[in-house]
């Protein structure tokens, strides 16, 4: 069993580190809402992590762009985690206020190999290999919510 909370609290500390350690001038505001009901759960740590920094990369990636792009100095770039409970699964949710995914690109994301970042920035595996494991390796849904130029969110439902 393992503690849902701790693992998304670490992995979205430990992507925004990485992330400052390449670029010293990078912050963003980390929002943790994570619900007491959600306690341990039978999955895999080093498979759920493995989600869970796919996607708080993804969404770092995706406020540093929209920064760069903007140049509006009242943009403050945010990366929220939220869990919950609901009867008999939980339910992580990955939010980002960045750039957002355009209509045209959305139903590619979850294809192996699928990228819009330059060559040595991404590889397009991230989110096939997170729908894999949710989907295949967890019987859970993974879905995404988001507006170009507002935000995406990634919505996670596993069963416990
Ligand atoms: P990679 O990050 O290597 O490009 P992924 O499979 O993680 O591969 O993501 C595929 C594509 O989906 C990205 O290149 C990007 O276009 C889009 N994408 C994923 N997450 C986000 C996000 N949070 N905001 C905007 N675009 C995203
Ligand atoms: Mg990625």
């Amino acid at each position: 069993p393992t503690d849902l909370n701790a693992l998304a609290d670490e992995y979205l500390r430990l992507a925004y580190h990485g992330l400052r350690a390449k670029d010293k001038n990078f912050n963003a505001s980390l929002i943790t809402n994570l619900s007491e009901q959600v306690g341990k759960v039978d999955v895999l740590p080093q498979d759920m992590g493995r989600v869970l920094l796919n996607l708080f990369t993804n969404a770092f990636y995706a406020v540093q762009q929209k920064q760069k792009l903007n140049g509006d100095a009242q943009y403050q770039p945010t990366v929220t985690v939220s869990t919950k409970r609901c009867d008999e699964e939980v339910e992580i949710r990955v939010r980002d206020n960045g750039v957002g995914i355009p209509e045209s690109v959305r139903s590619k994301i979850f294809q192996p190999f699928f990228t819009t970042k330059p060559t040595g920035e991404g590889t397009g595996l991230g989110l096939s290999l997170a729908f894999d494991i949710i989907t295949k390796g967890h019987g859970g849904t993974m879905e995404v919510e988001t507006e170009e130029g507002k935000g995406t969110e990634f919505i996670i439902r596993v069963p416990v």
